[in-house]
């Protein structure tokens, strides 16, 4: 392999590198001769890069070479789970059932090797010892061992004795290893010392197993569990499941592929194939619209019975678009499933051990099975509930249970799962940069950029790696996007004389962050499953797939290409100082996660911009908006009312906390002035009120929040003066409000801010009265609008910077915006105003000014806390039970400025 040139390798030499020159061996090594691995060694092939693939198994096939236990299939229909880069497989091969088995997989993978000639390029029975990097020359040094013995046997590592191995050194190294392909170690004491047969699901015997007149204990109860259990119990004389906790699981109806699927896929396959490429799961699939607790419960009831009927695993929680999101919402499926899992077990106990009732739907893999319930009504299949009767040990001859009793049995089957997405790669021993271990960096949960790569691990690849969609997306649609990215990267290093990519610290931090945000606002964190890496005994307890969706993900992937391979430092070997380094730093997804959501689905539905309506026609839009938002925290008790305004009577709310002093005892409470947002032309008194509510019961205040005059019917000042006017009101009427006067505080959102940091400097100005504090959330201070962060998030974050200027339009003239009153942050004297809590949003045109004012209030000798909301737009802090991610910068808030007024 030394002497063979490559077109990557020439890219390299001819910058006249002396290490490079003597070259690496080869191009690539890949790791793993599945699905993933065999397209890899394909189109590495077609770009003239040379590649070499170890597999530990004696033939092509992954993880459908090694799971060959009874009733192992593909929980994706085969439609969907096949490789489309060969257009002509579709003729070539007819799958004979919906959900192909495993051994008509297998049988397809070889089909592929053969038809292109890819065990060539192969090394069978070879597992990698070691990987190691070398900055110097930029290239990784690969030493192989050779497994000598059997490696079907049920070994953690593929088994088999180590003999001698060869090493290699390559440019660029790719693990292909799969998520779901190193098994769980036996974390049951004496796994060891049973004298009978013992079976790992993961690692069946290639002759198969006959089970006929002996006694069988099944350990574990997921997907392959409950996929081999009918069909052991058809062999066994006696079959024993032991389960710790229960699985969702539903028929699969397996036959022929339903007449809706093939009407969706024949005759358009291109369409459909690219509809799955950028669907939410990699399988083409109407997306629902509704939440569940939208319907009543007999379209409910109406619409879960048609998803059992569908058996895909993507139907039932498919279903309504909140279930992975909703508590609520989830219970209903899961109350579903649990209802024919009662229906289906004749023994009422039974069933009941078996309905899952610790973890919401969907947030482990939903199973689908084939008579999996019914199995437990035959009369020779028991059930061993390990909550209440747990393992003791495994002894010579069976399991003892801790309650005395003694199982005693021919054969042993393990379906414990595996230590998923991350076991595989790191229990190769691979040393990046510094002699820094893969296994140590990810000590506390995998840190990658896209689940592709991750830094101080230069040109080294994973397919289908954690923080990428992987397991909760169909995995052939997730590989072949995930080949195609790697195997693009490399052509674009060759076009630009390139050959070293590696992630930069802050595209990979950040992406760490995004994927944990977006899994903190689903359910998934609540279930102990191996998504969460919570499996395995001292495993890092963190989300390992992202649960973004495949279409969001393939976009992110394609933007960081588009944007110049964003977040990548990338190098030619042969500049050895790094001055030649094409660094492009930055961050691919800043905004959080459920802001992401809520624009794309606000760009979805296509809304006219406000600034396009009459300011009539904007209210009514947002009233009907407002409707649709949730009703904010209960307070202890809420009355509407009017105060006198500069110009005549206006309405207000006020809002008693749950623990208002007032409410109890005659104390009074702590009072806080409250003005809306708006751009002085929308809004009232009750348009923020999930915020006053969050306000008032995380201060302990009473808030109450006015009501004021709107342009463009009454222009500047007549916001402002009722504004003051609304101050001197609260002042007089505190006590009866249950407010404390000398314990006065005003607060606003926006132009509302605007009015609050106003009035501060109107009672400064005339000597009262005191305001304890001010509460700013992202404020107009500004009225050029020619900040930097009006040209930064100009468009597309619900603020825009023409809608501000729609709102200043109607507000005031041009030539009054100076005006001290109007353009706080420049007026006249900032010293002696009240203490400020000043909040910024990142993506937010207002966010300089907001800092700005922050700024100038403690340059001024004031006192002035800033906290910016990172991946927060203009209107997140107001999404009070609406978005999750804004909720910490709001309390963190709520904390500092309910310790100024109290
Ligand atoms: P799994 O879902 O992790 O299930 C392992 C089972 O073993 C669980 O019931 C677990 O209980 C139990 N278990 C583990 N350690 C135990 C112990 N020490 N004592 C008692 N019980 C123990 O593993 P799997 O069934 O192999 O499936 C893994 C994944 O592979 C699936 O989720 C799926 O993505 C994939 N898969 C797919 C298919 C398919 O395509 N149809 C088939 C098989 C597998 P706890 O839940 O309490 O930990």
């Amino acid at each position: 392999m030394g002497g063979h040139v490559t077109d990557l390798q020439q890219a390299t030499i001819a910058s006249g590198d002396d290490d490079a020159r003597s070259g690496p061996d080869v191009d690539v090594v890949v790791v793993g001769a599945g699905i993933a691995g065999l397209y890899l060694l394909r189109r590495l092939r077609d770009l003239g890069i040379s590649a070499r693939a170890f597999e530990t198994a004696d033939d092509v096939g992954g993880t459908w070479y090694w799971n060959r236990y009874p009733g192992a299939r593909c929980d994706v229909e085969s439609i969907d789970y096949q490789y489309t880069w060969d257009p002509d497989l579709l003729d070539e091969w007819t799958w004979s059932e919906r959900y192909a088995t495993q051994p008509e997989i297998l049988r397809y993978v070889e089909y592929v090797a053969d038809k292109h000639d890819l065990r060539r390029d192969i090394t069978f029975r070879t597992r990698i010892a070691d990987a190691r990097w070398d900055d110097t020359s930029s290239t990784w040094t690969i030493r192989t061992e050779r497994v000598d013995g059997q490696v079907d046997g049920p070994a953690d590592d593929g088994g088999g004795a180590a003999g001698t191995g060869e090493t290699i050194r390559c440019r660029w190294y790719v693990m292909a290893t799969g998520c779901l392909s190193a098994p769980k170690d036996p974390d049951i004491e004496g796994a060891g010392v049973f004298t009978g047969e013992v079976y790992v699901t993961g690692r069946w015997p290639h002759d198969g197993v006959d089970f006929t007149g002996k006694r069988v204990a099944v350990i574990g109860t997921g997907s392959s569990a409950i996929q081999s259990i009918p069909l052991i119990a058809d062999e066994a004389d006696e079959l024993v499941v032991l389960q710790r906790t229960p699985n969702f699981s539903i028929p699969a109806h397996n036959g022929p592929p339903t007449a809706d699927k093939v009407a969706r896929f024949d005759g358009r396959v291109d369409e459909y194939r690219e509809e799955a490429r950028w669907s939410s799961a990699g399988v083409p699939r109407d997306m629902p619209e509704l939440g569940a607790l939208q319907v009543d419960d007999a379209a409910r009831r109406a619409r879960y019975e048609q998803a059992w009927e569908e058996g895909t695993i993507f139907s039932l929680t498919g279903a309504y678009n909140d279930l992975f999101l909703n508590p609520a919402a989830n219970e209903t499926a899961a109350e579903f499933v649990r209802s024919k899992i009662r229906s289906i077990v004749d023994d009422p106990a039974t069933a009941e051990v078996l309905c899952p009732t610790t973890y919401p739907i969907g947030t482990k893999r939903l199973c689908l099975d084939t008579n999996y319930y019914e199995t437990f009504n035959r009369s020779h299949v028991s059930l061993v509930d390990l909550r209440s009767e747990p393992i003791e040990r495994i002894s010579e001859t069976g399991i003892d249970l801790a309650s005395g009793r003694s199982l005693t049995v021919d054969a042993i089957v393990f379906a414990t799962g595996f230590d998923a997405m991350t076991g595989a790669i790191v229990r190769v021993d691979i040393e990046g940069r510094d002699g820094v271990a893969l296994a140590d960096k990810w000590a506390d949960g995998p840190q990658t950029y896209l689940g592709l790569m991750t830094h101080g691990f230069p040109n080294l690849f994973m397919v289908t790696g954690p923080q990428s969609p992987s397991v909760l997306s169909n995995m052939a649609v997730s590989i072949e996007q995930h080949v195609e990215w790697i195997t693009d990267a490399l052509v674009a290093l060759r076009d630009e004389r390139l050959d070293v990519i590696e992630p930069t610290e802050l595209a990979e931090r950040a992406w760490v962050r995004h994927t944990n945000d977006f899994a903190d606002i689903t359910l998934f964190p609540q279930a102990n499953s191996w998504y969460m890496g919570a499996n395995v005994p001292g495993k890092a307890r963190v989300v390992l797939p992202y649960v973004g969706g495949v279409d969001r993900y393939r976009q992110a992937c394609v933007d960081v290409v588009e944007s110049g391979y964003l977040g990548f430092r990338r190098a030619n070997s042969a500049n050895g100082d790094r001055a030649g380094d094409v660094v492009n730093d930055g961050i691919i997804r800043p905004l959080a996660p459920d802001v992401m959501v809520m624009l794309d689905m606000m760009a979805e539905l296509g809304l006219p911009p406000l600034e396009s309506m009459t300011p009539t026609d904007a209210r009514a839009f947002m009233e009907a908006s407002a409707a649709m938002s949730p009703p904010g925290p209960e307070v202890a008790d809420i009355s509407d009312g009017t105060y006198p305004g500069a110009a005549g009577e206006l309405a207000y709310r006020r809002y008693v906390p749950h623990d208002a002093a007032a409410s109890a005892t005659d104390a009074l409470s702590p009072l806080i002035l409250y003005f809306h947002g708006g751009g002085w032309v929308l809004g009232h008194a009750t348009s923020d009120d999930a915020f006053c509510r969050d306000l008032a019961n995380r201060t302990g205040a009473i808030v109450v929040s006015v009501d004021y005059r709107h342009a463009p019917e009454h222009r500047f000042p007549a916001a402002h003066d009722d504004a003051w006017a609304a101050l001197e009101w609260a002042v007089s009427a505190a006590q009866e409000l249950g407010g404390d006067p000398d314990r006065l505080a005003v607060a606003g959102w926006s132009a509302g801010a605007n009015l609050a940091g106003h009035v501060c400097h109107r009672a400064r100005d005339e000597g009262a009265p005191h305001i304890a504090a001010q509460l700013l959330v992202t404020p107009v201070t500004d009225h050029r609008m020619a900040t930097p962060s009006y040209g930064e998030n100009a468009d597309g974050y619900v603020l825009t910077s023409s809608l501000m200027r729609w709102f200043m339009d109607h507000y005031v003239d041009g030539a009054r915006r100076d005006d001290d009153r109007l353009s706080i942050l420049h007026a006249h004297d900032l010293s002696g105003l009240p203490p400020a809590v000043v909040v910024t949003a990142e993506f937010d045109p207002l966010r300089d000014e907001g800092a700005a004012y922050a700024d100038a209030l403690r340059a001024a000798g004031g006192s002035a806390t800033h906290l910016r909301a990172g991946g927060q737009i203009h209107t997140s802090l107001m999404a009070v039970g609406a978005l999750a991610t804004p909720a910490e910068v709001r309390e963190a808030a709520f904390v500092e400025f309910g310790r100024l007024v109290d």
